[in-house]
């Protein structure tokens, strides 16, 4: 029973409903026999494997802890346990499960009209349909409150005019969730991809999230009807909601990628040789590092588990989460590189997993508020004062 006694030390199964294990087992099994096979090339040409995402959709993993039209209706843990089983995958896969559900599916849910909710959350959720989220700007990313994206009122509805970056899912969407400053305060907006002035520009050379597509939104004089304004949107802090249901579900999604650094490492370890016919599992500082691997992986299981059950109660708060995915984003990427290094040379190779973990998750530390910016919303929470200028 290495596995079980490697992989959830404090026996965290044994609190998970049957619901919540099958889930979990039925992504991994998702992940390791149709999207694996995959990353390697994937990651090498810089593509989302597309292919795949009405796959993704039949197996309900598209805004899985929304209710109704189409979701599947899952508990947070549930939904959490999706993010962790994608992400031991790549970042990349967990980033567009995380985009569509809790950046494009959630607004339209929390926010949108009853018209808007019938007429996109079927699709999707069963991946025939794919959106993404414009909140970033080329000078705005941790303090969006400063975008320059307009959407002023016109005869028949409104004309938009933004330059959106680093937009996750931005050339395979379909509908692009999109901020802007009205007169009112900040809105959200449904753009489809077909209005006239809307283009979504792939952005190349990332040495990071690879087998994830990043495009630049340019949104030229885009006029939409007012059926496309997003009712329940009111100021940035529509936005921020948007982005707490997103870093709910990364805090879990840097456990899968952790888990699978660790499983390399160890296994590698085990079986590679040096010094005196040993392997290198034998020595002192190997093990430094495995174990302290292995304690970082269970804090930050324990951390999620709780998080989610206060979720599901509705009493988990913005901190609470902010708390989460500083801590086991940091630590994932901290594990990732000892892990590339207990895998010596064999460690930069693709052929390996902890090295493309380990770039990965230099985006992950990045977007969703960026660590320093977590620490200053824990500082605030903390102090009552906040430091961001
Ligand atoms: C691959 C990828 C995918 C992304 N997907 C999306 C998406 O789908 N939609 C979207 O809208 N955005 C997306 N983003 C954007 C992401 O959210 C931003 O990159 C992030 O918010 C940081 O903004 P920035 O890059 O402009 O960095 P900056 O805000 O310029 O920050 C640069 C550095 O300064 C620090 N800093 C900034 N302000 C302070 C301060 N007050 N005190 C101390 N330190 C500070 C930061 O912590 C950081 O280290 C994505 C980014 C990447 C890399």
């Amino acid at each position: 029973m290495t596995t079980f006694t490697s992989l959830d030390f404090y026996n965290i199964d044994a609190s998970l409903s049957d619901e919540e294990r099958m889930t979990r087992e039925t992504v991994r099994q998702f992940v390791e026999n149709e999207f694996m096979p995959l990353v390697r090339e994937c990651y090498r040409k810089g593509e989302f494997p597309a292919q795949l995402i009405p796959r993704i959709g039949e197996l309900g993993l598209l805004g899985a802890n929304l209710s109704g039209y189409g979701c599947a209706g899952l508990n947070n843990v549930a939904y959490g346990l999706i993010n962790q089983e994608l992400e031991r995958g790549d970042s990349g896969l967990r980033s567009f499960a995380s985009v569509q559900g809790s950046l494009v599916m959630y607004p339209i849910h929390a926010f949108g009209s009853e018209a808007q909710k019938q007429e996109w959350l079927p699709k999707l959720a069963a991946g025939e349909a794919v959106g993404c989220f414009g909140l970033t700007e080329p000078d705005f990313g941790s303090n969006p409150g400063g975008m320059r994206a307009r959407a002023e009122k016109v005869s028949d509805g409104w004309r938009l005019n933004a330059n959106k970056m680093w937009i996750t899912n931005g050339t395979l969407a379909d509908i692009a969730v999109i901020w802007a400053r009205t007169e009112e305060g900040i809105r959200g907006f449904l753009v489809e991809k077909e209005t006239p002035g809307f283009d979504a520009r792939p952005i190349h050379g990332k040495l990071s999230l690879r087998a994830s597509d990043t495009a630049e939104l340019i949104i030229d004089n885009c006029v939409v009807p007012e059926a496309n304004l997003l009712p329940g949107t009111n100021g940035l802090n529509s936005a921020l909601k948007c982005l707490m249901q997103a870093r709910y579900g990364i805090a879990w999604g840097a456990v899968g990628a952790a888990l699978s650094c660790y499983e390399e490492a160890l296994n590698y370890a085990k079986g590679r040789v040096q010094f005196g016919g040993k392997p290198i599992a034998s020595h002192q500082l190997v093990q430094e590092k495995l174990v302290f691997m292995l304690t970082e992986i269970t804090k930050a299981q324990l951390l999620v588990l709780q998080l989610g059950r206060l979720k599901d109660e509705g009493k988990v708060t913005n901190a609470q989460v902010s708390l989460a995915k500083r801590n086991n984003v940091h630590q994932a990427l901290e594990i990732s590189r000892l892990a590339r290094q207990i895998l010596g040379a064999n460690g930069i190779l693709d052929d390996y997993a902890a090295m493309r973990h380990l770039c990965n998750l230099e985006t992950v530390i990045t977007y969703e508020g960026t660590h320093d910016i977590h620490t200053l919303i824990l500082g605030k929470e903390i102090t009552g004062i906040p430091a961001f200028e």
